[in-house]
C-alpha cells in the first residue's frame, strides 16, 4: 500500500513540472462530464474534444430502461461538474445518481430543449389499438411522452447546441471552443439528416414495426409508419394476446421484416418473424458496440437494417 501512494505522488509530482512554469498538475484539470446514454455521450465527446473528460455511465449492450447503477458508475459521477441526460423519463436513473454523487454539478436535461410527441401506452399500432380496446377506454391526453428523441438528427442538432452552451457555462475559459465544435457537429447532423431524407424517401415499403417504442421521432422526421410495436413496456414480455394483435397487423399491413433490439430479449421478436414467415434484422436505438461506435455510425447502420427490408 505505502509503495503504491508513493508511486501515486511521485506521479502527480512528474505531472506538475511537465505543467511547465509552475503551473498547476494538468492532469486533474481537465473538467469531468457524465453522461447517461451511449448516442448522447457521443455528440457530448464530440463537443467537449480535448477540453473535457467525458464519461458514460450505461455501460453498451444495456437497456437505456431498466438500469441500476453500480458502485462504479457513482464514483464516475462523483467529481463531474455536468451531468447530461436525456430526461423524459428515460434515463430517471441518471437524475438519482447526479443527486446523490454529485449534488453541486449542473444537470442537462436534453429532452426538455426539442419539440416532443406522445405515444399510446397499448401502442400495437393505432389502428389496431383501437380495434382492441373499447373506444371510451382511450385517452390520448393520457399518453406518455416519447423519450427517445435522439433518434431524429435536426433534434440532435438542437441538442447539440444545448450541450456547446452548457460545457461553456461550466468551463468558461474553452467556452469559445466548445461553440464551435457545436457548430461543426452540427453541419454534420445537418447533412446526416438529409442523406437519411433522401435515402428513406425512395423505400417503396413504408410501415414497419420496432420491438421497444424506440423509433418514432425517427418514423416521424422520414414519414414512415410504426404500424406496432412488439414490446411497448420495454424489459417486460409482451403477453401472448398482445403478440397475436402484433401477428394481425403484420399480415394486414403486409409487413416485410420483423426487427429485435441489442439490448433487449430478442425471443417475442422471433417468435413473430416465425410465425409470420418473414425474415428477422435488428435496430439499434442506443448503439455503442465496435460497429457502432459513433452517433452517426449508429443512425447509418439502422437506416442501412430498414433499407434491407423497405427499398
Ligand atoms: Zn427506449
Amino acid at each position: 500500500m505505502k509503495k503504491l501512494s508513493l508511486l501515486f505522488v511521485m506521479a502527480l509530482a512528474a505531472a506538475a513540472s511537465t505543467g511547465g512554469n509552475g503551473c498547476k498538475p494538468k492532469v486533474s484539470a481537465r473538467t469531468k462530464v457524465a453522461v447517461s446514454i451511449f448516442p448522447l455521450y457521443d455528440l457530448v465527446r464530440e463537443v467537449a474534444g480535448p477540453d473535457a473528460d467525458v464519461s458514460l455511465l450505461l455501460p453498451p449492450g444495456r437497456s437505456e430502461h431498466t438500469f441500476d447503477p453500480t458502485p462504479k458508475e457513482i464514483e464516475e459521477v462523483a467529481a463531474s461538474k455536468l451531468g447530461v441526460m436525456v430526461g423524459l423519463g428515460l434515463d430517471p436513473w441518471m437524475d438519482r445518481l447526479m443527486k446523490d454523487a454529485a449534488p453541486t454539478a449542473r444537470v442537462l436535461k436534453v429532452g426538455e430543449r426539442v419539440p416532443t410527441r406522445t405515444v399510446l401506452e397499448d401502442a400495437v399500432g393505432d389502428e389496431a389499438a383501437h380495434k382492441a380496446v373499447p373506444e371510451d377506454d382511450h385517452d390520448h391526453d393520457k399518453g406518455a411522452v416519447d423519450p427517445h428523441v435522439w433518434m431524429d438528427p435536426s433534434r440532435a442538432r438542437v441538442m447539440v447546441k444545448a450541450i456547446g452552451d452548457e460545457l461553456g457555462r461550466v468551463d468558461a475559459a474553452h467556452s469559445n471552443d466548445y461553440r464551435r465544435r457545436a457548430t461543426e457537429l452540427g453541419a454534420r447532423l445537418d447533412k446526416l439528416d438529409a442523406e437519411i431524407a433522401a435515402r428513406t424517401a425512395a423505400w417503396k415499403t413504408r410501415d414497419f414495426i420496432t420491438f421497444h417504442g424506440s423509433f418514432g421521432y425517427f418514423a416521424e422526421r422520414y414519414k414512415l409508419n410504426i404500424v406496432a410495436v412488439i414490446e411497448p413496456f420495454p424489459g417486460s414480455t409482451p403477453t401472448g394476446e398482445y403478440l397475436e394483435a402484433v401477428l394481425k397487423v403484420v399480415a394486414q399491413k403486409k409487413v416485410t421484416a420483423i426487427f429485435s433490439e441489442p439490448q433487449l430479449d430478442p425471443r417475442p421478436a422471433k417468435t413473430i418473424a416465425e410465425a409470420s414467415h418473414i425474415p428477422l434484422g435488428t435496430l439499434d436505438p442506443v448503439g455503442g458496440g465496435p460497429e457502432v461506435d459513433s452517433y452517426e455510425k449508429l443512425l447509418r447502420a439502422d437506416v442501412a437494417s430498414l433499407e434491407k427490408y423497405m427499398k
